[in-house]
């Protein structure tokens, strides 16, 4: 059986050394133990980094046989050049992981046997967020219960460490959006799945290539890309704004009619103004991100270009 891993690296001149070592390593145990072939590799995606990245990847599959690499014509962020490699490798099996190697490695074997026992994808998912500040820990499981209550099918705490079977990513091939958020594509793809849990390590070098605006981003991204429910919670909340305006008409009538004490009202004039005016301008910018999403799918650009592969 033939394994492939894919590692998306951006600026990652610091790790690559430590990285590729660690997983040689680790291919020489399940190579001698039979569990791959020889022929597995070990695949960089160079997501049009700035510093040295290329070139170590370029030393590094010159001196071992089971490196390899791909280079992006330009940073096309990570969800793309994760794909970049999914789709560009070979392998029976092919298994995503950031090149930080803060995910465990050491479950790579547990997750080649949930493999060999019959699942088509094997997500890897953190056991807990020690290693997180309070406050990522709190927005990171927040967005995955809120992506959960907006009805996408979602794993808990899962990220982009998976196995997945080489039909599974053939079937990949087959979804054509550029809005990427794998995590919640891969579900759709169906088949017989499995969770394996692990423990997330701190960064060994180099720094978070994700700052907390991409984080917002990708998560916004996440649930405009795969969710309407911001859509309908217009509708709903359109229709709410009706019926407490048919019950202040009437109250207003009434007091108009049946009372003596009509007010010279400036608030209920101009505060449902304000009011209306801001949940119109909201509703909009919703409806318009709608819109943005698919003006970008209509267009069907290439969802990553290959300049060079090693
Ligand atoms: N990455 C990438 N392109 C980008 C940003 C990040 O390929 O534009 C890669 C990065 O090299 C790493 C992975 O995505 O392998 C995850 O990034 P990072 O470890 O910085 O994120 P964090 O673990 O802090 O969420
Ligand atoms: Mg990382």
């Amino acid at each position: 059986m033939q394994l492939t891993i894919v590692l998306p690296s951006y600026n990652e001149e610091e790790v690559l050394h430590e990285t590729s070592s660690r997983l040689l390593a680790l291919y020489k145990k399940l190579i001698s133990d039979k569990k791959i072939d020889d022929n597995s590799r070990i695949c960089f995606v160079d997501d049009g980094s700035k510093d040295n990245t290329w070139e170590i990847i370029q030393e590094l599959s010159q001196k071992h046989l089971h490196v390899s690499g791909i280079k992006l014509s330009r940073n096309r962020g990570h969800q793309n050049a994760l794909l970049a490699g999914l789709f560009s490798v070979e392998g029976d099996i092919i298994i995503s992981i950031d090149a930080d190697l803060q995910d465990d490695i050491n479950i790579i074997e547990d997750m080649i046997d949930s493999y060999n026992s019959g699942n088509d994808i094997v997500y890897a998912v953190r056991k807990e967020r020690a290693t997180d500040t309070a406050f990522k820990r709190a927005t990171a499981e927040g967005f995955y219960k809120l992506m959960h209550l907006m009805g996408v099918d979602i794993v808990f705490n899962h990220a982009d460490y998976r196995l997945m079977s080489r039909r599974a990513i053939e079937h990949l091939k087959e979804f054509k959006e550029v809005n990427l958020f794998l995590r919640a594509m891969i579900p759709l793809v169906g088949f017989k799945s499995d969770n394996v849990y692990y423990d997330r390590a701190e960064r060994f070098a180099g720094e978070s290539k994700y700052p907390l605006k991409k984080m917002l981003s990708f998560a916004w991204d996440g649930i405009t890309s795969f969710s309407v429910m911001p859509l309908r919670l217009i509708t709903a909340m359109g229709f709410l704004i009706f019926l407490v305006t048919i019950a202040m008409s009437v109250w207003v009538l009434w007091i108009k009619l049946f009372s003596q004490e009509a007010v010279p009202g400036w608030a209920s004039t101009v505060l449902p103004i304000y009011f209306i005016g801001g949940i119109q301008l909201f509703s909009i910018g919703i409806v318009g991100e709608y819109i943005g999403k698919i003006y970008m799918e209509t267009k069907e650009r290439p969802r990553f270009i290959i300049e060079k592969k090693v």
